[in-house]
Order: C-alpha cells, then structure tokens, then sequence
C-alpha cells in the first residue's frame, strides 16, 4: 500500500473532521508530488463536511473561497485550503461551471479533475484512493485527462496550459488522445483571461523544461496566444555567429540563464525583433539591425497584454534594448554601461549576455570570453571602489547649481548630465569645486 507521510498540521485536521463524523483526504497537487518525492508547495483538502461545519470546527478559517466551497483553515502561520466534495456543473462559456453543485460522493469530486495525476486523494486509514490510474500514469510519466479528453478541455480550455505546465515541471508526455484533443482546441484559448495564461506560461518557463515551448508551437497553442513564436522558430539566420533559427537559439539562452522570471522572459522575448528587423545582404548574410530595439517595443506590447506587472515589463524591455550593446571593455565605458542599464539590473544583465553568447557558434566565441571576463573583472573593481555611476553620487546637486546663481530650468539637466559623462570617464573628477569651476556656464 502507497503511504504518505503527511505534515502534522495536515493529519490534525483529517483527525478533526473525522472525529466530527466526515470524511477527509488529502488531495491532489499535493498527493501526486509526495508520491513523486517532490515537496508539495501546499496541502489543499477534500471533504464531504459542508463549509458551515468546517468553520464551526475549526478556530480560525477564513472564508478564501467559499463560494466554491473552500475554507482556508489557520493553524499557526500556515492555512490550508479545505474544499466540500463538489461536481460542477455544465461550462456553457467554456471557462467556469455554471455552478457548484456539493457531492458527498468523492469519486464524483475526484472525476471533475483536470489529469489522472491530479485526481488522487490520500488518508492515513484508506490510504491511496486511485480511480483513474493516476499511479500508473506517474510511473509512465504521462499527463492524461481524466474521462474524455475534449470534453474536459470544451469545459475549460486552461487546462490546456496546465497540460503543457506540467509536462514542463515533471518532465512528463501527453498521452497520445490528450495530446489530440488539445490540438483541436487550442484555439479555446482566446476565451481564457490573459492572467490565468500567463500564470501559466510562466511556470513552464522557469521549470526544467522550458524547451516544451516546442511542444506548444506543435500543438497550435503559442498560434493562439504568442503568434511570434512560430515566426522565430521559422526564422532563419546564416551569418558567421549564427547556425540555428531565432526559435532554436532562444531556447538556448532560455536553458542558459538561471529560473528567475525576469531572466527567463528577457531570454524569450531578447531577439523577437528579429523576424521584422531581417534583411539579407548581397554575400547571402543575414542581418537584423536595430532588432534590441524593435523587440522591447514588440515585448512591450505583449509582457502589457499578458498583464505583467510594471516592474517586470520595464526590467524586462530595459534588459532587451541593451542586450547586443557593443563597447570596449575599458573601465570608462564599462561604468558608462553600468550607467545605461542601471547599477540594479547590472547582473542580470551579465547573465543574459553571456547565455546569449553561449548560445551562438563557437565562431566568436573566444573572442567573446575573454572581453567578457574582463567587463565582469571591471565591474567588480568599479563596485569596490564605490565610482559615481548616476546623477544621485554625483558630487553636484540641482541644489548647488541654484546656489551658484543657475535659474531651475532644462539647462541645469544638461549641465549635470555634462558634469556625470566626465565623472564617468574619469571617477576622480567627482569633486564639487573641480566640477562647478569647469561647467558653470
Ligand atoms: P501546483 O503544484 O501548481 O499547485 P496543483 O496540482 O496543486 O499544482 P492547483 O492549481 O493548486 O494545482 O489545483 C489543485 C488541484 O485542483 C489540482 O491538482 C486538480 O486536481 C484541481 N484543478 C485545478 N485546476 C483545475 C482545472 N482547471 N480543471 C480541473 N481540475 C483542476
Ligand atoms: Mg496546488
């Protein structure tokens, strides 16, 4: 028999809500990744006790979800999600059920579950209740809907993005009907909020698999929701750096930079301006001249449309505008560039660039690492020795400019910004007297 070991807080409750005369599992996200020795991220609850009741047994709940019949339970700092047994009703919009329809019957509760992996419910007493194969399935590395698999995606076509979300995380294959149905309402998607869908798309993003970006080109998904990919991975480029298409390279740089969001992002979207910047030269080469540009507007456009927050569109399109930046790995404009891209984003700037590089012929490549050491060598020594790189160290302040007798106005930006460009070039001149006597007009 399959034991989980569950967390304490977790068997307190199942023991509760038993003592109470109800039944309770464990169930689902959590029980598949105990048995796949995976930490679970949280334990969420299933119960043929109505929400009424599980607040009268419990001191502190907080009523998360209880249109859908869940009730956060608090013990301590943590809370866990505790759900009635439900069946929904009919998805006439495709997206949610019409209404929640409280079951006492688990196995119907378990049947409205997206994957045969997700629809299993654990308890100590029982132990594994398993009613569609969701252990086998594990075994086999297999997402698998539960019942018929166009009826489940008709119902709700998230799943769709959830299907290719797992098999990102878990490294696992659509079964074969699973794989059909979702070709064939990939477009369903258009009906899906672009939050939920992007929640998504960036879970597969930063797991291990982000290369089943291929997966979901050849299911007809990113035709839906990112059109721009299936460009990319149809452009080609031959010129010296390049043998891969702009797809197939940017899947590299994506595995090359670490599982950050902002990275991942800056990796996916770094050459998307590529595919409308593209010309060809006389000799047959390929060129793309202003495609940093072009590809943070593009980015831009659809980080804002997947309703990204302003903080991960800006890093994301300040990182893709300098990207392919080219300049001499001397410390003046090593802090010149430290100024462009911003002390904050600096090292993650670093990142992509050297997962960009890496992901390009060997070519160059030498040549790449041994100026790239060198800026990462420089940028250390400008940080320890704490060198002015923005206006705020700037050893003059709009405030002194005023006290010199300048009038407030445009005029004093540009001489502060006169003042910062040779400070930048040469760190010893960030001195008040030396630079108000050399650019007060
Ligand atoms: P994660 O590790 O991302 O939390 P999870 O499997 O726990 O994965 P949740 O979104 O937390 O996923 O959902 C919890 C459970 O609810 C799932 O395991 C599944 O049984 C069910 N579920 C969630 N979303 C859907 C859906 N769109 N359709 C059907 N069942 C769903
Ligand atoms: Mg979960």
């Amino acid at each position: 028999m399959q034991t989980i070991l569950l967390p304490e807080k977790v068997s307190r409750i199942l023991e509760v809500l038993a003592g109470a005369g109800h039944e309770a599992y464990a169930v689902g996200g959590c029980v598949r990744d105990a048995i796949l020795g995976r930490i679970p991220g949280d334990w969420d609850i299933t119960t043929n006790a109505l929400p009424e009741e599980v607040k009268r047994l419990f001191r502190r709940t907080v009523d998360t979800g209880i249109q859908h019949g869940t009730v956060t339970v608090m013990l301590g700092e943590e809370g866990f999600e505790v759900t009635t047994y439900r069946q929904d009703g009919d998805y006439s919009d495709h997206r949610h059920p019409d209404g929640v329809v409280f079951t006492t019957s688990l196995a119907e509760d378990l049947k409205r579950r997206d994957f045969t992996i997700n629809a299993m419910a654990y308890r100590p007493d029982t132990g594994l209740v398993d009613l569609f194969g969701g252990q086998e399935d594990l075994r086999r590395k297999v997402i698998r809907c539960v019942g018929d698999p166009r009826e489940r995606f008709d119902e709700d076509a998230l799943r769709i993005m959830r299907a290719l979300r797992f098999s990102a995380q878990l490294d696992f294959t659509l079964e074969k009907k699973t794989r059909e149905a979702i070709r064939e309402f990939a477009p369903r998607l258009q009906l899906i909020s672009k939050e939920r869908i992007r929640e998504e798309l960036l879970k597969l993003l930063v797991s291990p698999h982000p290369d089943r970006l291929l997966d979901l080109a050849e299911c007809g998904i990113t035709a839906e929701i990112f059109p721009l990919w299936d460009t990319m991975l149809k452009t080609d480029q031959s010129n010296p750096y390049h043998t891969l298409s702009v797809g197939m390279h940017t899947l590299r740089v994506i595995e090359n930079v670490p599982a950050e969001p902002v990275l991942r992002l800056a990796a996916l979207l770094h050459d998307c301006g590529k595919p409308s910047c593209k010309t060809v030269d006389l000799g047959d080469l390929t060129h793309f001249h202003g495609h940093a540009q072009v590809g943070a507007k593009i980015a831009e456009t659809f980080l804002k449309e997947l309703r990204f927050d302003n903080k991960t569109v800006s890093d994301v399109t300040r990182l893709i505008v300098v990207h392919d930046d080219r300049y001499s790995a001397t410390p003046a404009k090593v802090r010149r560039q430290i100024n462009r891209v911003g002390e904050d984003l600096f090292p993650s700037y670093l990142k992509l660039v050297l997962a960009d590089n890496l992901a390009k012929s060997p070519y160059a490549l030498d040549q790449f690492m041994r100026r790239y050491a060198t800026v990462c060598r420089l940028y250390e020594e400008i940080k320890a020795a704490g060198d002015c790189i923005t206006l705020k160290d700037l050893a003059v302040k709009g405030s002194d400019l005023i006290a010199a007798g300048m009038k407030p106005g445009p005029e004093m930006g540009k001489v502060l910004d006169r003042m910062l460009e040779d400070v930048l070039a040469e760190p010893s001149h960030n001195d008040k007297e030396y630079l108000l006597g050399r650019y007060l007009p």
